[in-house]
């Protein structure tokens, strides 16, 4: 069925915009700057389709929305488009539609925000603007390694300036204590009183969040990656099975009422073609 609800026509329109900026972290990651108003607008957790020209369209969260009117994705390669974006030059040209989607609240007084992997894009924009908005979060961030923590020495700064409580953990123990972030979560949640819990990372880890503030009652927000194409709720390939909701345009950031209708959650994705696959 094609939905229902009423997208934002000027958010769809492609744009091309001019690379302005590349930050590399080794071949792996790499930070993309550019200049559009539309994205000046993010609210955190939102993402953009990011065309890399004459090749693949795919979902990026906006990492960066800077003073100086500069805008960033941070992109991990993991396949041929991420890759592309990961050692294109200043210069060259992008396409972009969005952003697209339902992003997070800032919402309670003792925020604990998680990320695992890359999923630190969509937190880094949160965190910062908790920072600018006076909240105090506890920030954990889980990487395999020092090396996968991009953002730690801007974590580091924020957390020695006041700003926010920055926890590092890794699974081989190259920084912070060696384990998992949500075997952090669940000890400090036995600890300490949070009131929100926000998340982005491998589904496997979000969903032990949840069953986490299940059990303590708190709210969590949650953004969940799925298989995108159209963005715009056409196309159905994101859905979540069988609550009705699409990542693309009810997401990607979802939380407890929303996350508890569906079956899918933490057990399947679908595949290009729309086949399920067990996570
Ligand atoms: C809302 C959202 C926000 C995201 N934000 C970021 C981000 O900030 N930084 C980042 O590095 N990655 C992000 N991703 C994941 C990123 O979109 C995929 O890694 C990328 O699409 C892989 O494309 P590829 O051609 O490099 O890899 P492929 O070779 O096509 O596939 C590699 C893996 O990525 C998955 N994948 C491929 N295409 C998509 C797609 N269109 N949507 C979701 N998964 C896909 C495949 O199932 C496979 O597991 C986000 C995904 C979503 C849904």
């Amino acid at each position: 069925m094609v939905s229902q609800k009423l997208f934002d026509l000027d958010a769809n329109t492609l744009r091309i915009r001019n690379v302005v900026k590349v930050l590399r972290y080794s071949t792996k990651y790499a930070i993309i700057f550019f200049r559009d108003e539309r994205v000046l607008r993010t609210e955190a957790g939102q993402y953009l389709m990011v065309w890399v020209i004459e090749d693949d369209e795919i979902p990026l969260s906006v990492s960066h929305v800077e003073d100086d009117g500069l805008c960033g994705v941070t992109v991990k390669g993991v396949g041929r488009t991420t890759n592309a974006l990961c050692s294109i030059s200043e210069g060259l040209k992008l396409g972009i539609r969005g952003p697209f989607g339902r992003g997070y609240k800032v919402k309670g007084k003792k925020p604990l925000l998680v990320a695992g992997g890359i999923g630190v894009a969509s937190i880094r924009l949160l965190a910062v603007k908790m920072t600018k908005l006076g909240v105090f979060p506890t920030l954990i961030i889980g990487t395999r390694s020092a090396d996968d923590n991009i953002f730690h020495n801007e974590f580091l700064d924020l957390s020695e300036n006041g700003f926010l409580r920055y926890i590092p953990v890794t699974d081989d123990g190259s920084l912070g204590e060696k384990g998992l972030a949500s075997e952090k979560v669940d000890k400090l949640v036995r600890a300490e009183e949070f009131d929100q819990l926000y998340g982005c990372g491998p589904e496997k880890m979000l969903y032990a969040l949840f069953k986490i503030a299940l059990k303590k009652g708190i709210q969590v927000q949650l953004s969940l990656e799925r298989y995108m194409k159209c963005a715009v709720g056409i196309c159905g390939q994101c859905s979540l099975d069988d609550s009705g909701l699409l990542v693309c345009e009810d997401g990607p950031v979802f939380s407890n009422k929303d996350l508890l209708k569906s079956n899918d959650f933490g057990r399947f994705v679908r595949t290009a073609s729309g086949k399920k696959l067990p996570i």
